[in-house]
């Protein structure tokens, strides 16, 4: 089967290197467990346009090429890759491309059949498609995400989704279809 696959949180552990560019830029003491939003205006504070000024300072700076991959996901991904095809559906914006094409090469070189950026992390006012819209194209049958959003709107076309865990992420019933995995290990497809 066709499986799509998340970036950020998913194959890319970017939380780390994101609170450390913070916390050594702005001089802050911020952890995984403080990220209970998604939403980076909630965990920095401030407004939505300062949250997203610092986000564009971070992805050009030296603290996001030091984005390593996930735990597990470099075999988990060459275990999915046997016997499916995977793309990535990643919300990162389309000014990324590049890098995040380069980073895919360097830690999960060929694995990957189709690369789509959505633009959903961009700002507000840019245009961007759903992730659901890219799932319908491709014809995906498994989403692997940690946003819960996009997994219920990825759910909302019949695909069933493998959630991470993560703190932005908990809630106390997870809506059909969305699973909820603590690790790449138990993803066995
Ligand atoms: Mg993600």
């Amino acid at each position: 089967m066709h499986i799509g696959v998340d970036l950020d949180s998913v194959l890319a552990e970017i939380i780390p290197a994101m609170d450390r560019f913070h916390n050594e830029t702005y001089h802050t003491k911020i952890k995984l467990a403080d990220h209970k939003s998604f939403n980076l205006s909630e965990v920095w504070g401030g407004t939505s346009d300062d949250a997203y000024n610092k986000l564009l300072r971070f992805q050009q700076s030296a603290y996001f090429d030091i984005i390593k991959p996930v735990k597990g996901a470099r075999r988990g991904i060459a275990g999915l890759n046997k016997k499916h095809t995977l793309s990535v559906i990643t919300a990162r914006p389309y000014l990324l491309e590049k890098k995040t094409i380069a980073w895919l090469d360097k830690y999960f070189p060929k694995k990957f059949k189709h690369i789509y950026h959505t633009n959903q992390a961009a700002r507000s006012n840019e245009p961007f498609v759903k992730k659901s819209e890219i799932g319908k194209k491709l014809g995906i049958e498994m989403m692997i995400e940690d946003n819960l959003d996009f997994a219920i709107d990825i759910v909302s076309i019949g695909v069933p989704v493998f959630l991470f865990d993560q703190p932005w992420n908990r809630v106390k019933k997870l809506p059909k279809g969305i699973t909820r995995v603590y690790s790449w290990r138990e993803i066995r497809l």
